[in-house]
């Protein structure tokens, strides 16, 4: 494992942010299929991007690569994988369909890597763990740190393995394991209060208060006290 990176308390200078409130988007969880396509030309391309497009309305997509290697996964909405098929078939009889998997693993992540490489496609960046550091498409569950504006800090994104591994009673305490499992290292975030405050659509939100004798957060109850320990990066 790559050693941990370690946050340090800064002074309040530029470019420093203070996270005083943690959103939790947990993201649907439901069949998911990688395709691979070989693209005839950048114009094939560009249809198979049209063709994806237009899916979003009822299944989530992520594309993997563009160019001679285009290639997508796709997470259904609900428990039916039936559409997974439809795709599958749509592609074979129009496309140059290389394969389809269903599921996303990292043998199949690396056998696009290669191909992109072969061929000349650009690899997209997609989300990895933030504990495990696999690559991940779909993020089973997605933290915000914002400030005290609501602004976004750092976007953190966890893998469905590294979140069922986790064990913690209630969705603070399984919040705080997984910041207290994140590759970066929060300083003693684990330690900190979580206030229950108004979510933002599906997701829940919580107020940081009272964190623990750690290096790097303060809340806002201790910046209003000018105390030390804000989280800032
Ligand atoms: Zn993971």
């Amino acid at each position: 494992m790559p050693p941990r990176k370690t946050d340090k308390v800064h002074g309040r200078g530029a470019g420093d942010k203070m996270v005083t409130q943690i959103s939790v988007d947990p993201q649907a969880a439901g069949a998911v299929a990688v395709y691979l396509v070989e693209a005839a030309s950048e114009e094939e391309s560009r249809s198979l991007g049209g063709f994806f497009g237009e899916l979003t309305a009822c299944v989530t997509v992520a594309q993997l690569s563009r160019g001679r290697l285009t290639s997508y996964a796709v997470q259904t909405h609900d428990p039916d994988p039936s559409v997974l098929d439809d795709i599958e078939r749509a592609l074979g009889s129009s496309y140059a369909l290389v394969t389809a998997q269903r599921s996303f693993d990292s043998v199949i992540y690396g056998i696009i890597t290669e191909l992109s490489s072969t061929t000349g496609s650009k690899l997209l960046p997609i989300p990895h763990c933030n504990i495990c550091g696999r690559p991940e498409p779909f993020p089973d569950t997605l933290i915000t740190l914002e400030d005290a504006s609501g602004r976004a800090v750092m976007s953190r994104s966890y893998c469905g393995r590294c979140a069922a591994g986790l064990v913690a009673r209630t969705n603070k305490g399984f919040i705080l394991s997984l910041l207290s499992a994140d590759r970066r290292n929060f300083g003693g975030i684990e330690r900190s209060e979580l206030v229950r405050s108004r979510g933002r659509g599906h997701g829940l939100r919580y107020n940081v208060r009272r964190p623990g004798p750690v290096s790097g957060v303060r809340t806002a109850n201790q910046v209003a006290r000018g105390g030390d320990g804000t989280l800032d990066f």
